[in-house]
């Protein structure tokens, strides 16, 4: 099934989100994990895309498991800086002949020292959505960051790049994390000044582990709200607690999207079915609301 289907249904949808492991580590884990968040039924099942595709084989091995022996629509992420328009090529036709129809376009974050050599390199990812849509009938999705992409010098700038993403045959977009609902709804009146019509699906990160909290702000310039960093002082030093308290922050952060509108949650699940399983239990009722 496409995505964008299911996002047009006028529904609460709930996807979680599966990264495979390194290349040298057995698959035997993931094989849990995906087994345990498939149980709890998600709308479908994202699969992340290792950087410079070293990951890309176990991407798909990990698609075609949730879709075939689970019977879960599966996201495939796709990234293409440093990719070469033939290994793109190889890709996508690979994916077709699994019947994988949903992609996330991405262009991945620039390796160091890389420069493109060619005009014919991917150097954004509107254009590796373009390159999809010419290999026919897929399902196409697309990153976006509600406060702004860390590359991209304004706000605005990064809402004029993430139109031309839609123009060039984006479906549906997927948000980074935030931690601030306002943060979000504030992205969302951007977008629609913007003309930007498509779904976007809100991604949400259970922090369950100090550690994780200090990598997201690294990578992402993600801000945290003070109520969150309260928490986070508090009970850092406390693994049960903290992983209890990020487990309410975002079921709380859900409700409150739900409640105001946004139908759509993607559940950045990082490999613990346990983690989504109890948000899930939260929201049993609100999300057949
Ligand atoms: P783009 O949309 O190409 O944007 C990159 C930067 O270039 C931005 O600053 C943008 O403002 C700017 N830009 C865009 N178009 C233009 C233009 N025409 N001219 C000038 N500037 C432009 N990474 C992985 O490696 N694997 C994954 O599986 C993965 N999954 C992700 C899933 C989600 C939901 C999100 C939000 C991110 C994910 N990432 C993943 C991270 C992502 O690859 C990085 O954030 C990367 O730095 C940007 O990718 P993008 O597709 O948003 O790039």
């Amino acid at each position: 099934m496409k995505i964008i289907d299911l996002l047009n249904q006028n529904k609460i949808t709930l996807s979680c989100e599966i990264f495979p492991p390194k290349p040298d580590v057995s698959l035997d884990h993931i094989h849990a994990v995906i087994q345990g968040i498939s149980t709890l039924c998600p709308d479908f099942i994202s699969v992340t895309y290792g950087a410079g595709g070293s990951t890309s084989k176990r991407t798909l091995e990990i698609a075609q498991e949730v879709q075939e022996e689970h019977g879960i629509p599966a996201l495939a992420h796709l990234t293409c800086v440093a990719s070469s328009r033939i290994q793109i090529d190889h890709t996508l036709r690979t994916l077709q002949e699994h019947n994988i129809k949903n992609v996330l376009a991405l262009r991945g974050d620039i390796p160091e020292g890389h420069t493109p050599t060619s005009p014919w390199d991917f150097q954004y990812a509107y254009q590796l959505i373009e390159e999809i849509k010419t290999h026919g009938d897929f399902c196409v999705g697309a990153a976006c960051y509600p406060e702004g992409h860390v590359e991209c010098p304004s706000k605005e700038r990064d809402i004029d790049y993430l139109k031309q993403k839609v123009e060039s045959g984006c479906d549906f977009l997927t948000s980074q994390m935030f931690f601030d609902n306002t943060v979000f709804y504030q992205f969302l009146y951007r977008t629609l000044a913007k003309g930007i019509r498509v779904p976007i699906v809100a991604g949400i990160m259970p922090v369950t582990n100090s550690s994780q909290i200090r990598r997201i702000c690294q990578l992402s310039g993600t801000v945290l709200p003070a109520r969150f960093k309260a928490i986070v002082e508090r009970f850092a030093d406390h693994p049960d607690a903290m992983q209890q308290a990020g487990i309410a922050y975002a079921t709380e952060q859900i409700i409150d999207l739900i409640a105001n509108g946004v139908n759509a949650i993607h559940l950045y699940t990082m490999n613990k079915p346990e983690i989504a399983r109890k948000i899930t239990e939260n929201l049993s009722d609100i999300l057949q609301a």
